[in-house]
């Protein structure tokens, strides 16, 4: 009885938190339609909106599709500084990474931890110079941001906060936007510490908002990880070193409020105030390890040292914003594969649905910017889902679609928050939404500068504003840049036909030439089958005698000793499915290229037992799908460059000596992670040998393109022949420079016997020189044979066909090898700490995460069933296994 009252009593609450959403959704429809039709059509919402980014004078990241400009310093004094995009303050950050401070003295004298009653909110120009001054005598400062992004594009700084040994300030740099380049000298002085807590986003922020950028740092993250803590947060930190507890939650607070809650002000302040004496009490445990650990007093501070470096590398970072092909198609591309075939949630898209995804996302993410919007306040990912599956046919249904998924989806319960999804956005710009989906003809390309047109042009509806001004200036040189060139300009034609032409010749000479998976098949001696294979792994089985041919065409043996287990048993359906030679992104099936999910720089450094299985990790991509994941993979090794502190770039730094012409020359391969600090010694070696080779009949500006990728290995200084040739064999190990000796049977050592021996080999190539680097770089993960192609694996696909059989080029191919072979020291270093570290589980969770990065890029839809990012791929037959390695030497 009493339980069915209770479930009755719970129906009843239920069905009326249900009518109540309903009316509240409905009644905020009509409010809103009411709205839309009072008012004439061209009133865009933000006409009655005042947002407090609207008072900033000077915008440095605008929300156009251009690249983000650095803060160029006077001094500068080569041409090629002053014509950079790179770090400001790359010279002193590099001089603090090799020179770190020994002296870390956070505190001093007397220090109160409790927080004070007073704080000091700095708002006025005078304020925050007299502040400057304050922060210009100390010796160290902590640093917290706080930003805001949903009601903005980019995102930007709404608080910083400081504090010094005496004071805690917050500065409101909503109202001194305009005037923070006052902090500037502070922050880049190298004899001021700042310290953070996870600077990461931090030291980009300043960047973007102000052109600040930190030199001298200390994050308190990254002291974690150096100690080795178990956890990293500040939370952990305020807890277990200074015994306080703070709300986490209040990060997400909308930060541009005025004034402050007190609880805003007590957690913006709790972020800041502590830092200092959390460091020294980090300090101190980092000083203590050293001495524990070190068996010589040379290396005492060198946990201590790794923490500074670690952080001083952060800075290094730079700000830039996110480009891609085509505006929304990153977001696109996400909501499509989530939502495609039950990946996900079980809310499917139809293919036909797939168009009207791209659409709105493209239209999303340019009224964001036209905006100042974040593109989750525009329109929702679930919302685009929704209205693509749905197809709602009257504004009223496209209004009530997105109002009632994102009532049923909104995170936080927000009935009582003033407004709701739809957004005014929305609202003000129903009619663009109708139009999408009732014209199924409209192009892509033809709706943007449509729907930017009506926004921003001549009569536009939505107000010019800094943030968008230049979106309205560069819009047509974006589009046209990847638009079909039908009524584009000469030059743009040109691009086109000269891009288009260079696909076709590289997939003429790099895509496989013979299907790359014979799909031949091993069988137990029980008839049961083990796997797919290539021919080359049957006759190493077949010649030592360990198998007999039981089928012709396509060939299969039997293997005449019992294998280690069974795939179906182990799981391991993945080895006996046929491999299908087509690209695993797309499905192309007329041109494919091999693709190395791990990169090789990290690769050729795995053990031998781990570098084996590589049929799982080797896949097949078009030209397309492999820039993609080739890009995706650039950036992600910029990435673990960062998060190990290994950077990826080799440059040489002058020195004085050298710059006199003396040659006593120190290599010196350790500086930033950055682009712009030094170059790849892929990049490198191909620089250098096309200007050997091709050098005077290149024309002019190709060739100082090339050169400026050389000098900035050499520090910008001109550079002679002999440097070229020094630069070959840049990133090179002994093994590989002795090998590459052996194969051209000449020695390095004389500039005249290399270049004898490059127009000796003129005649043999064709003549061309690399014209695209990016290509040069996708080229070596797939025709460098370089772990070990000695055709010994367990699976299809897995060993390297040789050259004629994959690239019909070979001639090419020795060249490329000649010029891509060797990594520099980063991949090794990165396998040496892993391994140091976390043994050889470091280095599965390492391929681990590379499967991810390519999954995330890609979205590949025809991995063979049973990949995933977690499968090793190992598997082998056990004692006669060709992994074997003492039964290798025994039979070979
Ligand atoms: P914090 O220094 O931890 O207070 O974070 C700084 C800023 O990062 C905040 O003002 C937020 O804008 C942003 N942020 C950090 N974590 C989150 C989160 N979990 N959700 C939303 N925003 C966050
Ligand atoms: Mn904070
Ligand atoms: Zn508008």
């Amino acid at each position: 009885m009493e339980v069915r009252e209770k479930a009755k009593i719970v129906i009843t609450v239920a069905s009326l938190v249900a009518v109540t959403v309903l009316f509240v959704a409905e009644y905020r429809r009509r409010r809103h339609m009411r709205k839309q039709t009072s008012s004439s059509l061209s009133s865009c919402y933000l006409h009655s909106e005042l947002k407090s980014q609207f008072g900033f004078k000077r915008v440095l990241a605008d929300n156009s599709y251009s690249g983000f400009k650095h803060l160029k310093l006077d001094n500068a004094s080569s041409s090629l500084e002053k014509s950079s995009n790179g770090h400001p303050y790359e010279t002193e950050i590099t001089v603090l990474l090799e020179n770190p401070p020994i002296e870390f003295g956070f505190l001093r004298g007397e220090y109160s931890l409790e927080l004070s009653d007073s704080y000091v909110w700095v708002e006025t120009e005078s304020q925050l110079k007299e502040l400057a001054e304050i922060l210009a005598k100390e010796k160290v400062f902590a640093v917290d941001t706080e930003q805001h992004s949903f009601r903005s594009f980019l995102g930007f700084t709404a608080l910083i906060q400081i504090s010094t040994h005496e004071e805690d300030f917050l500065v409101d740099t909503i109202a001194l936007h305009d005037a923070m380049s006052i902090l500037r000298p502070v922050f880049s002085d190298p004899n001021i510490c700042k310290v953070f807590h996870g600077a990461d986003n931090d030291v980009l922020w300043l960047q973007r908002d102000f052109h600040i950028y930190l030199v001298n740092m200390f994050d308190t993250a990254k002291a974690c990880e150096v100690l080795s803590k178990p956890q990293r947060s500040l939370a952990y930190l305020l807890e277990t070193v200074c015994g306080v507890a703070t709300n986490k939650l209040l990060q997400r607070e909308d930060w541009r409020q005025r004034p402050l809650s007190k609880e805003m002000v007590q957690y913006a302040r709790t972020d800041a105030h502590y830092l200092l004496y959390i460091a020294d009490s980090l300090t101190a445990e980092l000083k203590q390890l050293a001495t524990e650990d070190s068996s010589s007093p040379d290396d005492r501070f060198h946990f201590l040292l790794e923490a500074s470096r670690r952080s001083n590398m952060t800075c290094l970072q730079l700000y830039t914003k996110e480009t891609e092909d085509f505006p929304g198609s990153a977001a696109a591309s996400s909501i499509i594969y989530r939502h495609l075939n039950g990946h996900g949630d079980n809310s499917n898209i139809s293919l036909n649905a797939e168009e009207l995804v791209r659409k709105l996302c493209a239209w999303r993410d340019l009224m964001a910017r036209i905006h100042d919007e974040s593109t989750r306040y525009v329109l929702s990912d679930q919302a685009i889902v929704a209205l693509a599956s749905k197809h709602p046919t009257t504004t009223k249904e496209i209004y009530d679609t997105i109002a009632h998924t994102d009532l049923a989806t909104e995170s936080s319960p927000s009935l009582s928050s003033s407004v709701q999804s739809p957004y005014p956005v929305i609202c003000s710009h129903l009619d663009d939404i109708y139009e999408m989906i009732l014209d199924k003809l409209a192009k892509l390309d033809d709706i943007l500068p449509v729907v930017l047109k009506k926004c921003l042009g001549t009569n536009g509806t939505c107000p010019i504003s800094v943030f968008n001004y230049s979106l309205l200036v560069n819009f047509k040189t974006k589009l046209s840049s990847h638009s079909a060139p039908k009524q584009n300009g000469h030059k743009n034609f040109k691009q086109q036909f000269t891009r288009k032409a260079s696909r076709e010749l590289f997939v003429k000479k790099f895509s496989c030439k013979a299907p790359v998976y014979h799909n031949c098949r091993i069988y137990a001696n029980d008839g049961r089958l083990l796997c797919y294979c290539d021919k080359r792994k049957l006759e190493w089985y077949l010649n030592r005698g360990l198998a007999k041919l039981v089928e012709e065409n396509p060939p299969a043996i039997m293997l005449l000793f019992e294998p280690k287990g069974r795939p179906e048993d182990e799981g391991n359906d993945f080895y006996i499915q046929t491999k299908r030679n087509i690209c695993v992104g797309c499905g192309e099936g007329k041109h494919y290229l091999r693709y190395r999910i791990i990169p090789s720089c990290y690769r050729v450094h795995f053990p031998e037992h781990l570098k084996s299985h590589r049929s799982h990790d080797i896949v097949l991509l078009c030209v397309d799908c492999h820039e993609v994941a080739h890009a995706a993979a650039e950036r992600y090794k910029k990435q673990i460059a960062t998060e190990f502190g290994i950077p990826l770039f080799v440059r040489r730094v002058l020195d004085s000596k050298e710059a006199q012409g003396t040659s006593s020359l120190v290599e010196d391969e350790s500086t930033g992670n950055s682009e712009d600090a030094g170059v790849s010694p892929l990049h490198l070696r191909s620089a250098a040998m096309a200007l050997l080779r091709h050098g005077n009949r290149m024309p002019s500006s190709r060739r100082e393109e090339l050169l400026q990728t050389v000098k900035m290995y050499y520090g910008g200084r001109d550079i002679s022949e002999e440097d070229l040739e020094k630069a070959l064999l840049i990133g090179l190990s002994p093994h590989e420079r002795r090998k590459l000796e052996r194969k051209k049977g000449v020695s390095f050592k004389h500039s005249a016997e290399v270049a004898g021996m490059d127009k000796q080999e003129d005649e043999n190539n064709d003549g061309e020189a690399p014209a695209d680097s990016e290509k040069i770089m996708n080229v070596e993960r797939s025709t460098v044979a370089d772990d070990s192609g000695d055709g010994t694996s367990e699976e299809d696909g897995a060993t390297e066909l040789n050259d004629t059989q994959c690239n019909g080029n070979t001639l090419h191919q020795q060249n490329s090898k000649l010029s891509l072979l060797g990594h520099g020291p980063h991949g090794k270093q990165i396998v040496e700490y892993l391994l140091r570290e976390h043994g050889e589980d470091g280095v599965r969770g390492f391929c681990q995460r590379w499967r991810k990065v390519f999954v995330d890029a890609v979205h590949p839809r025809h991995l063979p069933g049973g990949w995933n990012v977690s499968h090793s791929g190992r598997r082998d037959f056990g004692e006669f296994s060709v992994y074997n390695p003492t039964k290798r030497l025994s039979t070979e």
